[in-house]
């Protein structure tokens, strides 16, 4: 049985997610498009893009409908996800994620620097299921794996990734790129070595994280995703822990390594706004089956009423103040002029600059099969 699990928000609160069934939701709604005269920066225009973001909330997803509507606060205490207990009225930040990415308004920044990925396929730990998603550890006492350059200032560590996905596949995905929503999203969650001790420091602190973000899309079976889906049966409950062997977090990125950069939050509590967000232009392509996999999982633990485990993905938030940069220039023929959405689909699906995204040592001599 899937119960849905809701939290409600108004433009004033930190919007939570929801977590449940695909049952009874509206149909999609298509997002109106926001005048240019709106976005005049006034204190009034201020806080009526503060609003419109809240109301583009509501409007873009069907799975987030409910969740921010009057049904998600008659069931907010009986059924929202033990993650999420005790915050549904914690106060709204600036900088919260996830948001839709606007590609028109993101900016290309030429000093930008290119983002070195260097992880070891040895300092992986083990796969398990948090009740919320499933999680893949990594040792991070030592500077085996992580990234730097790109946005950020310092060396950040890989502590762990994870993914989020829907109960179906017309959602799924935290971020979305101008109203797009895919299937599914990954997350390498990264922490900042040289200005913090640990995670757990470094996660309420200043440029503490650096989340990359990949999105997934329907296509060709992953093969390195397979051999962790392979694993899944094995944490099918909560709390249940799992070998992975080594495995190299590189093969779950792009070819295209063109990326968005902006200031955010974790999607998860304490929704800590430390995040330096890299959200890859080029998505993955990840079979049918693979994603049958994951909404296998259950949130529940062995013993308990069984609980879906899909839906696990926070509503967008508004962009508020921000601005997302970009790694990469539009193709040529412009996205800013008059742009067909045949060719934007072209852009989202396919790499036109590999610029701003190099590899190193490890990750590309640790190619071979695991
Ligand atoms: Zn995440």
């Amino acid at each position: 049985m899937v119960v849905p699990i809701k939290a409600r928000a108004d433009s004033r609160k930190i919007t939570l997610f929801s977590l449940g069934s695909a049952g009874n939701r509206p149909k999609m709604l298509r997002t109106p498009v926001l005048g240019r005269s709106f976005q005049k920066s006034s204190g009034f225009s201020v806080l009526v893009k503060q609003m419109w973001g809240a109301l583009r909330s509501h409007l873009r997803r069907p799975g987030q409908w409910c969740s921010q509507g009057p049904c998600a606060q008659r069931n907010r205490n009986d059924t929202l996800h033990p993650l999420w207990k005790g915050l549904a009225s914690i106060p709204g930040g600036t900088r919260q994620s996830p948001i839709n990415i606007r590609w028109r308004d993101s900016v290309y920044d030429p000093q930008l620097k290119p983002l070195r990925v260097s992880y070891a396929a040895a300092s992986c730990l083990h796969i398990w299921n948090t009740g919320y998603f499933f999680q893949v550890e990594f040792d991070d006492s030592a500077e085996g794996s992580g990234i730097s350059g790109g946005p950020l200032e310092n060396l950040y560590r890989l502590k762990q990734f994870h993914f989020h996905w829907g109960a179906a596949n017309e959602r799924g995905s935290e971020h979305t790129v101008d109203d797009h929503v895919y299937p599914a999203e990954l997350h390498l969650v990264h922490w900042n070595s040289v200005r913090y001790r640990d995670y757990k420091e470094a996660v309420t602190g200043e440029n503490g994280v650096a989340v990359i973000g990949v999105f997934l899309k329907l296509g060709a079976r992953h093969e390195a995703l397979q051999k962790l889906v392979e694993v899944l049966p094995e944490i099918k409950h909560k709390g249940a822990r799992a070998a992975v062997g080594p495995f190299q977090p590189s093969r779950l990125l792009p070819a295209c390594r063109d990326y968005w950069t902006y200031p955010g939050s974790l999607t998860t509590p304490p929704l800590s706004e430390s995040v330096t967000w890299i959200i890859q232009k080029q998505p993955v392509e990840v079979a049918q089956s693979q994603l049958a996999a994951f909404r296998m999982l259950l949130s529940s633990a062995l013993g308990e009423e069984e609980h879906s485990m899909v839906d696990n993905y926070r509503p967008l938030q508004p962009l508020m103040n921000r601005k997302v940069r970009s790694s990469f220039q539009a193709a040529e023929g412009g996205i800013r002029g008059n742009v067909t959405s045949d060719t934007k689909k072209r852009e989202r699906d396919h790499c036109f600059s590999h610029r701003a995204f190099q590899l190193r040592g490890k990750e590309t001599t640790s190619k071979k099969p695991q």
